[in-house]
């Protein structure tokens, strides 16, 4: 049987459930995706959305990595995306938790 791998979308018959890091959710993920250690696009958004604060360029955590339009990123990518896409973004958390964070804007 063939999956997907939720963070970079490659079909694998090879694949783990993992524990996210940052949220308590788990996922579906690649042995590739395993050894980058990359988190879901969607989970690291809402991470991000809640708990950092983007006017800082360090990074939050110093393995943060996802994969976003076919390749793996790292803090200064994920910091801009998530940037470039607060609005929406926000808009998904207010939906999702019922709430808006209170460490951006
Ligand atoms: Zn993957």
């Amino acid at each position: 049987m063939t999956t997907q791998c939720d963070v970079c979308g490659a079909k694998t018959n090879k694949q783990t459930v993992q524990a996210s890091g940052l949220a308590p959710v788990s996922y579906n993920v690649c042995r590739q995706c395993v050894e980058e250690g990359a988190e879901p696009i969607g989970v690291v958004e809402i991470w991000v959305t809640l708990q950092v604060n983007l006017a800082d360029e360090t990074p939050p955590l110093p393995n943060l990595k996802s994969y976003l339009n076919g390749a793996y990123i790292g803090w200064d990518q994920i910091r801009k995306h998530v940037l470039d896409h607060q609005d929406e973004i926000r808009e998904m958390v207010k939906v999702e938790f019922g709430f808006s964070s209170g460490t951006v804007g």
